[in-house]
């Protein structure tokens, strides 16, 4: 493609957008197809000759369109919002036409420069400690955009692994795998799926939690927990807490938290504010982010609520020599002579970094920092009319505490109708929404997600809940006047989940593509917290706890095995990675 056809198509690209956004709501929020459907339209081979952008672009409206599910459209209420708006979609251009890859200050010196620079601006607006803010005097912290929230937990866990570790082994020169079967991280029952699969990779064990009935980390039991491991020899390395939980918005009480994570060195401890962390750019909700000055790292998606299209995750951490430490590795050809410029590749996984910041700077500058305050409350408000909608009518409960966006609602049945319910919803292609299971009850999740959402979306989306809601009910000719209501103070797991009034259970079977809609958005496995219900199983990684004493036994003995037989191998291998952190 030459400079002139990139215009005359690049022009209408943008139009194309432009028509897109103006008219999404002509479009089915989501796709009824199965899996398999784009194979049969497309060919199982690449072209070999040049085809025509226009034929492309064609087949990219009749072809692709079809199966693409729109997060943006006014009337998708699944999972939590995918950020986007136009200037971060120009700034996200600008970044992929200048395609350098910023993984060093010399690299790409705007990248670097920029990322530290809006990192600040944002930790700022979001009101956070001074720690986390690499240009407040004495701070050793800062933050880094990365790909997802699931890589800052990894990166977080690798790097508290890796203090952790190194206390543990002092002087000695004992090869640090040594000291995996020793370490222990904790997380509740409502963390995202993403903290299970981090300790899975990391080869550490995983102590769930339980929560209370609002969803929050019990604090008494994480206390105790800690506890019971450290007089068992393990040693606590790394708690996540997290404010804006998955499946109801739930927010942990940091200040607690932290107050027993600071009672034992070895604890790093995590806020995944993956949603919710964004809403600390309001005053108002503040008294969530209470708490964090205990944190050692907090992570925040602006591409679910910043208006910021993916990907875009921020990270941040008090001490940012800890994390580089952790990550570092200095080969010759990615020196250069500028010691006192940044160098983001010791900031997380890859080695490439996109220049994310200009996106993130594209939407400071464009919204300030009141606009995105503004977008935030507009999502706030039309939440709670939804909630206040769902609790007016009797049929139907709300189960979470709203305070954002998200409302967990039911209809006060049985799980099944609640499930038939939903595929109804997703099937009809008129709005989209995913279910969780919520303090031991399935819900359904209604998250305001678009970026001009208004009361009549929010209207709209709730008479037609309804007009499914009773189709279903007739069906099943439940008595709902009838159905016992659930105190909002008695909600506990142990509840029965079948349908109400000793009614036999709903006859409907939800056909194949109905069940498709079933998306779950998942926090930590059901699986995974029954498996630790009884004794620590460590289903997630190769190490099988069978009780405490065998630990440190097989741990005392791997040690003095290493002492005396590998010593020379093991030493070498620890050698490799000890280059000194450069920036
Ligand atoms: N943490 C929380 C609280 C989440 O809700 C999510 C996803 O929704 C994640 C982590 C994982 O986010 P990502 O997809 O950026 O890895």
């Amino acid at each position: 493609m030459n400079v002139e056809e990139f215009r005359k198509y690049g022009k209408e690209v943008i139009d194309y957008i432009c028509e897109y956004g103006s008219n999404i709501e002509e479009r089915d929020v989501a796709p009824t197809l199965d899996p398999g459907y784009l194979k049969k339209l497309l060919p199982a081979d690449a072209p070999q000759s040049p085809e025509s952008f226009k034929d492309v672009l064609e087949d990219f409206e009749q072809k692709i369109m079809p199966g693409v599910v729109h997060w943006n459209h006014p009337k998708f209420f699944a999972y939590f919002p995918s950020g986007n708006s136009f200037p971060s979609v120009l700034g996200d251009l600008l970044s992929s036409a200048i395609g350098s890859i910023g993984f060093s200050w010399a690299s790409c010196p705007a990248a670097a420069e920029l990322e530290t620079i809006v990192m600040n601006w944002y930790a700022k607006a979001l009101g956070l400690p001074k720690a986390f803010i690499s240009d407040a005097p004495g701070s050793t912290g800062g933050g880094a955009l990365q790909g997802s929230a699931s890589e800052c937990v990894l990166v977080c866990l690798i790097t508290a692994r890796a203090r952790a570790i190194n206390e543990l082994k002092g002087h000695t020169s004992v090869h640090d795998s040594v000291f995996l079967p020793n370490l222990i991280a904790y997380a509740s029952r409502e963390a995202h799926s993403s903290v299970e699969k981090a300790t899975k990779m990391a080869l550490v064990k995983l102590r769930i939690i339980d929560a209370d009935e609002r969803g929050r980390m019990r604090v008494d039991l994480l206390q105790q927990a800690i506890q019971n491991d450290v007089n068992a020899g393990l040693t606590p390395f790394f708690v996540v807490a997290t404010v804006g939980t998955t499946g109801g918005c739930a927010f942990d009480d940091i200040s607690e938290i932290g107050k027993v994570c600071r009672q034992v060195s070895s604890i790093w401890l995590h806020v995944d504010g993956a949603y919710a962390g964004n809403s600390f750019i309001l005053p108002e909700m503040r008294v969530f982010s209470a708490g964090l000055e205990y944190a050692d790292s907090f992570n925040t998606n602006p591409n679910k609520l910043l208006l910021t299209n993916f990907d875009a995750s921020a990270l941040w951490v008090r001490d940012v020599m800890v994390l580089k430490s952790a990550l570092n590795v200095n080969p010759l050809y990615l020196r250069h002579e500028h010691i006192n410029g940044v160098d983001y590749r010791h900031y997380g996984i890859p080695l490439s970094r996109r220049f994310r910041a200009l996106k993130l700077w594209f939407v400071f500058r464009t919204y300030g920092v009141k606009g995105l305050q503004e977008y935030i409350r507009n999502h706030m408000v039309l939440a709670k009319k939804f909630e206040m909608l769902v609790r007016k009518d009797e049929r139907f409960e709300v189960r979470n505490d709203v305070h954002l966006g998200l409302v967990c609602f039911r209809m006060r049945t049985g799980d099944e109708p609640n499930h038939l319910l939903l595929a109804q919803i997703n099937h009809s292609g008129r709005m989209h929404m995913t279910p969780a299971k919520f303090n031991g009850r399935y819900v359904i999740r209604f998250c305001v997600t678009y970026e001009h959402a208004t009361e009549k979306d929010i209207l709209d989306a709730w008479a037609q809940i309804k007009g499914f809601a009773e189709e279903i009910l007739r069906d099943v000719q439940l008595e709902i006047s009838s159905a016992p209501t659930t105190p909002e103070t008695e909600r506990t797991s142990s509840e029965p989940v079948g349908p109400v009034s000793g009614k036999p259970p709903i006859k409907k079977k939800l056909t194949r593509t109905k069940s498709l809609r079933f998306s779950f958005t998942r926090s930590i496995s059901r699986e995974q917290f029954q498996s630790q219900s009884e004794h620590l199983m460590d289903g997630c990684t190769p190490i099988l706890v069978v009780d405490p004493k065998t630990i440190q036994q097989n741990f005392q003995q791997a040690t003095e095995d290493n002492q005396n037989n590998n010593n020379t191998k093991l030493k070498d291998i620890s050698d490799v990675d000890t280059d000194e952190a450069s920036n």
